[in-house]
C-alpha cells in the first residue's frame, strides 16, 4: 500500500507539484495522465526518491520513506530513455538491478534468476546477447527485466513505451499487464497513451497543473468527468 499525503514540489517560482493526495492498493495497475508539465514525472520520481519533495510524505507499507535514498525504498523504476549499458551483456545489464539487494546470491543462483527474468519478458536465452543488437522492443523488455529482478513491492514507469511504433506499443502493453497478474507487483504508470490508461490500468489519475483533477477507474473518469478539464481531456480519445 503506497499513501502519497499532501506532496508538494516547487522549482524556484513553479510550484510543479501542488499538494497531492491519493493512496495506491497493494498489485493494482494505476496510471497517470495529464498535458505536459503538469507533474507525472515529478510525482513519480518523488516516489521513487529520485527527486526530494519540498513538502508532504510518501510512505510504503505504513513506512515513511520521504527522507530515503532511491535504493533504501522497495522500488524501482523503468524511465523512457531505458538507457541499457551497452558495455554490459543483456545478463549483465539485469544483474545490475541487484546491485543493491542484500540477498547474498551465488553465481548459480544470479545466473538463474537472470534466466527467469528472460522468460518473464519472453526472451530467453539472451543473456549473452549485446544491448545494442537488440530491437527497440526487445531492449524495452530487458529494461523491464532489470526492474523486476529485485522484485520491488512497486515499480513505477514514466513513458516506457514512447518511443516503440504503435503495434509494438500494444504488445509490450499486454505483456507488461501479464508481467504485472502474474508478479503481483504493484504498477505506478505514467503515460500519455490514453488507450494503455484505458485499457490496462484499474485506477487512472488525471493531472492538470500539478494538481488532481479526477481519479478513479478508468470507466469512471472517461464516462463521468468531474470537471470541464477532466471531459475535455478524456474526450481527445474519441
Ligand atoms: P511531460 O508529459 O512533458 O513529461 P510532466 O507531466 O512529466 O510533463 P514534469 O516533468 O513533472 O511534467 O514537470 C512539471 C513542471 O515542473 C513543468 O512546469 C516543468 O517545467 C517543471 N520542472 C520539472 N523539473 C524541473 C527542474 N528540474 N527544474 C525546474 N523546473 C522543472
Ligand atoms: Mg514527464
Amino acid at each position: 500500500h503506497i499513501s502519497i499525503q499532501e506532496l508538494r514540489k516547487e522549482f524556484g517560482d513553479i510550484v510543479a507539484v501542488d499538494d497531492v493526495s491519493f493512496e495506491i492498493e497493494e498489485g493494482s495497475f494505476t496510471s497517470i495522465v495529464g498535458p505536459s508539465g503538469s507533474g507525472k514525472s515529478t510525482i513519480l520520481r518523488m516516489i521513487g526518491g529520485f527527486e526530494s519533495p519540498t513538502d508532504g510524505r510518501v510512505l510504503i507499507d505504513g513506512e515513511d520513506v520521504t527522507d530515503e535514498p532511491p535504493f533504501e525504498r522497495d522500488v524501482n523504476m523503468v524511465f523512457q530513455d531505458l538507457a541499457l549499458f551497452p558495455h554490459m551483456t543483456v545478463g549483465e545489464n539485469i544483474a545490475y538491478g541487484l546491485r543493491y539487494d542484500d540477498r547474498n546470491f551465488t553465481k548459480k543462483e544470479r545466473e538463474e534468476k537472470i534466466e527467469s527474468m528472460l522468460e518473464m519478458v519472453a526472451l530467453s536465452g539472451y543473456a549473452d546477447r549485446d544491448p545494442e543488437d537488440l530491437s527497440g522492443g526487445e531492449q524495452q523488455r530487458i529494461a523491464v527485466a532489470r526492474a523486476l529482478v529485485k522484485e520491488p513491492d512497486l515499480l513505477l514507469f514514466d513513458e516506457p513505451l514512447a518511443s516503440l511504433d504503435r503495434k509494438l506499443r500494444q504488445r509490450m502493453q499486454t505483456e507488461l499487464q501479464r508481467i504485472q497478474a502474474k508478479t503481483g507487483i504493484t504498477f505506478l504508470y505514467v503515460t500519455h497513451d490514453q488507450e494503455i490508461a484505458l485499457s490496462v490500468s484499474d485506477t487512472l489519475l488525471l493531472l492538470n497543473e500539478g494538481e488532481i483533477e479526477q481519479i478513479g477507474t478508468p470507466e469512471t473518469v472517461y464516462e463521468e468527468p468531474e470537471t470541464s478539464f477532466a471531459a475535455d481531456f478524456v474526450g481527445d480519445v474519441n
